[in-house]
């Protein structure tokens, strides 16, 4: 239930006066629905409004001055504008009023009164005028016109004044809130209250106070920030109370690891290592890892698999598209087999009689594990046991999905696998309420992709030396970019790239894009993988995770408009076998510096973490990686990079909120929970959570 001291702030933006019919979709377009969205718009500027005489006019200012109203110019006709001659001691200004009302603006400001006119002036040929004054008032109402003021962000229809304003009768309606904050780190930052804080934020003094760094609005995005980590430790401690399947290490995981023709690296062996530990404990387990492509996530699971079923249990593992599947399946059957565990292949495909086979495998528990689609969880597929569920690229699934998934069983284990590395600083925003594993170390004996930056002039060369790989066997990847904007005739151009291609390379040159249906898409992947064809053009639909090892060339198109990390996850798609693989940037010069840094990153390191972690420094905060879409939550007042310092201490605090007051019933508790509704960060909402 929502505490009432928050009513008021929930009320729709109609309860502001003046927004009424007309005004409240515009208002709705700029904030929201909600009073608090309005509490919530931030100025983006402010103007100070100098008081000066006439004499001392600046051109392009905005200024106040004291005038006596002297004269009235009727337009000549309706396109023409009123023009109100005023003057003070030092000189004269006329005011210009485009519109009908010059009537009843003679009517309020007659000639030989005295206002205080307030706008932007102008020289122009035919004099110093102010077109349109924000401000005409009687002397005695100065008050009225604030020195300095802020500047909102507004719609057509809706002038930043009147959303300023409506900005500030949502602030009077905000009460003060009890404390929700620890009264030591409080005083430890100097922070003010939260309703100062936001009064400071519609009321900046200047400059600074729009600096999100600002003691008030860093107060505003640390609140934000211990809400939302409050909810992901919240589920968190909830998760560990639902008792998981104790799960011992079996010995069929180590003989899978001596067959294997290599050594686990370092950092596999602990993501196995953690793995147990959880599986040990008695508790749900919610894991995920984290590990650049090709870092060898797959064989760590196959040996959690390996250990649930030597105990007994099942294991699924769901791949986001059915060529992902059929690879996994393709890794893990000889391997398990060999060892005596059953596993079987479902996706959309099976039908009939083979469909109904493997149906009652997975439903008597003959097959321990599943390698599918989003065909495994079907209302139809039932499990003997199933205890581990394992979801390969986690972000390509919706958290229903996996919790579909995750229902088949009881108190089903969660192993999920991406292959975004994702900077340290962000790990707890984005992953907070999981537990972390991170393969931050390639398996050794890889060829580094050659990496060449190209301008566009030089493509009839590229071109030419694709040929002659082409000949020679060699398969590549030609990226072209992808606007959402601009969706269909970007479209249009792959379109005409893989025709050009066509035309000097034969029929052998492929093309994926997003208007594809899956099927089709597969089609297309599964022919460039068996090698049927040697090009691959496409938008940047490259399943991440599929494995082409003969795929040597990657070229990626307007390397420009893609960020670091993109850039990086595409060159990951070559140089997975022992072959000489390169990687062609072309670009549209000039490069931006920005843009030439970028490239220079690229070429420099091939450590997916240090290029995640390089490109939220060079692009700073706001969607940098391309993050939001893969779960950064969409915050109003913080940003994971300008205020990434108060993450960590959001997360600890959190964490012993949730050790002291797990129901939140304390004081403070109580309080904080007057939080959460505010953001609408509350535990039991789904979160990124995959548990
Ligand atoms: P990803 O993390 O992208 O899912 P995969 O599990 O598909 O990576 O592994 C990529 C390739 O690396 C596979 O061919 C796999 O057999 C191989 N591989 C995995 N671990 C190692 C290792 N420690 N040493 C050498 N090769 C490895
Ligand atoms: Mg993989």
């Amino acid at each position: 239930m929502r505490p009432e001291i928050l009513f008021p702030l929930f009320a729709p933006i109609t309860s502001l006066k003046g927004v009424g019919p007309r005004v409240a979709p515009l208002l709705q377009r700029v904030a929201g629905e909600k009073v608090r969205d309005v509490l919530w718009l931030r100025p983006h500027a402010i103007v100070r409004r100098t008081r000066a005489r006439l004499s001392d006019a600046i051109d392009g200012q905005v200024m106040t001055f004291e005038v006596a109203i002297q004269d009235y110019q009727r337009p000549r006709s309706a396109a023409q504008p009123w023009r109100v001659q005023v003057a003070d001691d030092t000189g004269l200004l006329m005011l210009v009023f485009f519109g009908r009302f010059g009537d009843q603006l003679m009517q309020r400001h007659p000639v030989g009164a005295h206002r205080l006119v307030s706008g932007r002036v102008e020289d122009t040929k035919f004099g110093r005028q102010m077109v349109h004054p924000d401000y005409m008032v009687a002397p005695e109402k100065a008050d009225e016109i604030p020195e300095i003021e802020a500047v909102y962000p507004a719609t057509e229809g809706l002038p930043p004044r009147r959303v300023r304003s409506f900005a500030h009768e949502a602030l009077d309606k905000t009460p003060e809130m009890p404390e929700w904050q620890d009264p030591a780190w409080l005083a430890r930052e100097q922070f003010p209250s939260w309703r100062e804080a936001l009064a400071r934020t519609h009321n900046p003094q200047g400059e600074g106070d729009l600096s999100p760094l600002s003691l008030h609005r860093r107060r505003l995005a640390y609140d934000e920030l211990l809400a939302h980590q409050l909810a992901m430790a919240q589920r968190k401690a909830a998760r560990r109370r639902e008792p998981g399947a104790r799960v011992a290490a079996g010995e069929i995981a180590g003989r899978l690891r001596a067959a294997l023709p290599f050594a686990f690296t370092r950092a596999q062996a602990r993501a196995l290592a953690d793995i147990r530990a959880d599986f040990a404990v008695g508790e749900r387990m919610s894991r995920l890892i984290q590990g650049d492509v090709g870092s060898g996530k797959t064989v760590v699971a196959m040996c959690a698999m390996a250990d649930v079923a030597e105990a007994g249990g099942q294991s699924a593992l769901m791949a986001p598209t059915e060529i992902l599947a059929r690879q996994h399946y393709e890794t893990l059957s000889g391997p398990l087999e060999a060892q005596g565990i059953g596993i079987v292949l479902l996706t959309g495909r099976d039908k009939g009689v083979v469909r109904a086979e493997k149906l009652r495998a997975l439903a008597s528990g003959a097959a321990r594990v599943v390698v599918g689609t989003h065909a495994l969880f079907q209302n139809e597929v039932a499990f003997h046991q199933l205890q581990l569920a394992v979801i390969d690229e986690q972000h390509r699934f919706g958290v229903a999905e996996r919790q579909r998934l995750q229902a088949k069983g009881e108190a089903v284990h969660l192993l999920a696998m991406s292959a975004t590395p994702i900077p340290r600083t962000l790990e707890l925003t984005m992953y907070g309420d999981l537990d972390v594993s991170r393969i931050d170390e390639k398996p050794p004996g890889r060829t580094p992709v050659a990496t060449r930056a190209v301008p566009m002039s030089r493509l009839d060369e590229i071109v030419g030396r694709l040929r002659d790989a082409a000949a020679g066997g060699a398969q590549a990847f030609w990226i072209c970019p992808l606007v959402a904007e601009s969706e269909l005739s970007d479209l249009a151009a792959a379109e005409m790239r893989a025709k050009a291609l066509r035309m000097l390379l034969g029929p052998g040159v492929g093309l994926v894009h997003g208007q594809l249906t899956g099927a089709e898409k597969d089609a297309v992947m599964a022919d460039f993988a068996d090698g049927k064809l040697s090009v691959l053009v496409a938008t940047t639909v490259v399943e991440v995770g599929v494995n082409v090892p003969n795929a040597t060339i990657m070229v990626i198109e307007q390397a420009e408009r893609f960020g670091l990390a993109q850039l990086h996850q595409l060159r990951g798609r070559v140089g997975r076998g022992q072959r000489e693989s390169a990687c062609v940037l072309l670009y549209d010069p000039p490069l931006s510096e920005t843009a030439q840094q970028r490239l220079d990153i690229l070429r420099r390191t091939d450590d997916g973490f240090v290029i995640a972690e390089k490109d939220l420094e060079l692009r700073g905060g706001g969607d940098a990686l391309g993050l939001r879409q893969s779960g950064l939550p969409d915050y109003v007042f913080a940003d994971p990079f300008v205020h990434r310092d108060l993450i960590a201490v959001a997360g600890d605090d959190a964490r012993l909120i949730v050790a002291r007051d797990p129901e939140l019933t304390s004081e403070r508790g109580k309080a904080l929970q007057v939080l959460q509704e505010l953001f609408d960060w509350k535990a039991g909402l789904a979160l990124r959570d995959a548990g």
